[in-house]
């Protein structure tokens, strides 16, 4: 394992900086729960099915012996999922050093949880970098191409500027082999639009989280706004409480056709799992994780405000355009 820090150039106090400090200093301040914290959450279901959508996007996507790059990694919550993947080489970068180091604790298996656990079966790199703001070509030269990127729960915070937004698929796309695959999950910016409509307010939820804009941003301004910086705050029991940032799907997808990534697919949360449940290895795994309980009436499951809570994201699959070097 290889663990180092990265700051680039990076220059002042400006707001994106300090924007970006906030998110860092939130994930860093998230201390790692006990099996038991885990299991009382009152979002555990929620984050068993995330995990199960991760999964299935790995599955669908990794090969064995890929080399890849995890954006945004935390604190290495996908570790084994790429392990199951059979990958050659993973290399996991954050902008919460607390996060970082929590990752490299679970890769060296030295946690309590982690224990028992076999070694993985692939060589890791770790960096702490803000990977929005940085060029990461040269620095990662030697590490790369990747076979696949992937940005989980993480890619809205690259939208505060357009600056940022083009460095994040600058970096992927820089980084990817030609042919090379981008996944990821983020937040849904229709379904949240669509509440914020709904809502008397600024603000609405439910009893696991809240989303609230500042008023310069009330429905009605959006089309006529960038499509960059549009900030809200965000909460969610047991998990995030910091500025978001909506993502304007079309948006997003053009900027990424600029930057030789073309969709695949995108498919709201619901979509994905009503698609994906439907597949038997895929029923398996999601009975194994329990998020939807287990048939037996003594298993609890996920409430309905934990569904309408997946409803505010979608998953994406991205592929760099060109041919795979073969050779
Ligand atoms: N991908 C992990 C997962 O799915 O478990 C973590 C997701 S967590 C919701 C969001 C992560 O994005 C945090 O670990 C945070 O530190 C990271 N992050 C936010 N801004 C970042 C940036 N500019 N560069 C790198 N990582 C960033």
């Amino acid at each position: 394992l290889r663990y180092d820090s990265y700051d680039g150039s990076r220059a002042s106090e400006d707001e994106s900086f300090n924007n970006a400090r906030r998110v860092a200093d939130h994930y860093s301040a998230r201390s790692n729960q006990t099996l038991e914290e885990r299991e009382a959450s009152p979002i555990i279901h929620l984050k068993k099915l995330n995990n199960w959508i991760k999964s299935v996007l790995i599955q669908l996507y990794a090969h064995p012996k890929d080399a890849v790059l995890d954006i945004a990694c935390g604190k290495g919550g996908d570790l084994i999922k790429w392990d199951k993947a059979r990958i050659g080489y993973y290399v996991g970068v954050d902008i919460a050093e607390g996060s970082i180091k929590d990752c490299r604790t679970r890769y060296n298996g030295d946690s309590d949880q982690q224990q028992r656990r076999k070694k993985f079966g692939f060589p890791a790199r770790l960096i702490c970098a803000d990977f929005y703001e940085v060029r990461l070509d040269k620095y990662l030269h030697d590490d790369a191409p990747f076979d696949i990127c992937s940005c989980q729960f993480a890619l809205h915070y690259s939208w505060s500027t357009e600056a940022r937004a083009r460095q994040a698929l600058a970096n992927v796309s820089a980084l990817l082999r030609p042919g090379g695959i981008f996944i990821g999950t983020m937040p849904d910016a229709n379904v949240i639009v669509k509440r914020l409509r709904e809502a008397e307010g600024l603000e609405f939820g439910n009893s696991v989280y809240w989303i609230c804009f500042d008023e310069e941003y009330s429905s009605k301004k959006f089309k006529s706004s960038s499509p960059f910086g549009i900030k809200y705050k965000f909460h969610l029991e047991d998990a995030v409480d910091c500025p978001e940032w909506i993502v304007p799907f079309h948006v997003f997808k053009s900027l990424a056709q600029e930057y030789d990534l073309e969709l695949v697919f995108v498919k709201n949360s619901h979509e994905f799992v009503n698609e994906y449940l439907r597949r038997p290895e895929f029923t398996d795994l999601m009975r194994r994780l329990g998020a939807l309980g287990d048939g037996n009436q003594d298993q609890s499951t996920l409430s309905q405000d934990e569904w309408d809570v997946a409803y505010l994201y979608l998953a994406f699959v991205l592929r760099k355009r060109g041919q795979p070097n073969l050779s």
